[in-house]
């Protein structure tokens, strides 16, 4: 029988009510979430590693990084089939990505979680783990490099997002729809992934990199703010194709000139930014003042992605070439 390490980090997944204030906390440890798993040990060998057990709001990048490198020595052991690593919901797709990047293998490591917790009906945990392990052991899941499981569906790192606050059926892959589904007691795939993440192995990240999100008749405030925190790295999530209020502009540029680098993306959940619009402030105008793409990416993906690069390589032409060559022919 294959084996597959389930390393738990929090989350609704190990959640229950707390009577007296009423809200869930976290409170169980592996074994307990398992104890609701019908027949767990009839699919795979499993390995319970209660890592740390955390609201996911509470997952730094720095703890992502630390989690790496964890995930990295089960990997590294030829027993092990395939990783699944359970996690709140909410920063989960950040964990995914920032995972999907950092490693290289070709054993399926899966992310998985919980919209309810065990106090509630319909707890979906216990259906989200056989689904997740199910895939960990997948040949076909191999080498597709990090996954998420929920509610059916298997996405990719690189494209998922929590699209709604309560709904089960919340990761969604919205531009191209999942790779595929675990049906009872099959894993099935019905395409690849859009593409395969650029591997950036550092072994640390740039802490000082910010997210702004654009909205109508933004001036360059916040940007002086972060050029002021010494800011290494910005991710601009603009308006539509990529492009900024004109009262932006000269903030951008006195960034740009400081050193910072900035990676543009849209505040659109589908589609990529791209340099055709020429005004100022416009998507060519803000990539000829050195602004880099970030293709389709969400805000949040693109800073796990800058803090990493920058971490790697403060170099622009790498930065630009980590960010650019996937998305721009
Ligand atoms: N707030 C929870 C968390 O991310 C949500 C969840 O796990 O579903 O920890």
């Amino acid at each position: 029988m294959k084996k597959a390490a389930i390393i738990f980090t929090g989350g609704t997944i190990s959640m229950a009510i707390d009577e007296n204030i009423k809200a869930a906390v976290p409170a169980l440890a592996g074994k307990e979430i398992l104890s609701y798993v019908k027949d767990i040990t009839s699919i795979a060998d499993i390995e319970i590693d209660d890592y740390i057990s955390l609201p996911s709001p509470y997952i730094t990048p720095e703890i992502m990084l630390i989690l790496a490198k964890h995930v990295q020595t089960y990997i590294d052991r030829d027993d092990i089939a395939g990783i699944v690593i359970t996690h709140g919901t909410d920063t989960l797709e950040e964990t995914a990505y920032f995972l999907d990047l950092n490693l290289r293998t070709e054993k399926p490591i899966i992310l998985v979680g919980a919209m309810r917790s065990v106090s509630e009906l319909g707890y979906d945990g216990p259906s989200n783990i056989v689904a997740a392990v199910r895939t960990a052991i997948s040949l076909d899941a191999r080498n597709k490099g990090v996954l998420v499981v929920m509610n059916g569906d298997i996405n990719a790192a690189n494209e998922v997002m929590k699209t709604h606050t309560m709904s089960l059926d919340t990761f969604k892959s919205l531009e191209f729809g999942p790779l595929g589904i675990v049906d009872d007691n099959q894993v099935l795939f019905y395409r690849s992934s859009t593409h395969i993440s650029t591997h950036i192995p550092t072994d640390k990240i740039e802490e000082k990199v910010y997210l702004i999100k654009v909205v109508a008749g933004m001036d360059g405030d916040l940007i002086e703010y972060y050029i002021n925190k010494d800011a290494k790295g910005l991710v601009i999530e603009a308006l539509g194709r990529g492009n900024v209020p004109p009262m932006m502009v000269p903030a951008i540029k006195k960034a740009i000139d400081a050193g910072i680098k900035i990676i543009l993306v849209s505040r659109c959940p589908k589609g990529r930014v791209f340099d055709n619009y020429g005004y100022h402030g416009g998507s060519k105008n803000l990539r000829e003042l050195g602004v880099i793409f970030g293709g389709n990416l969400s805000g949040q993906k693109a800073r796990i992605k800058l803090m990493l690069a920058l971490g790697y390589k403060n170099d622009y032409d790498y930065i630009k070439s980590v960010f650019e060559d996937e998305y721009y022919k």
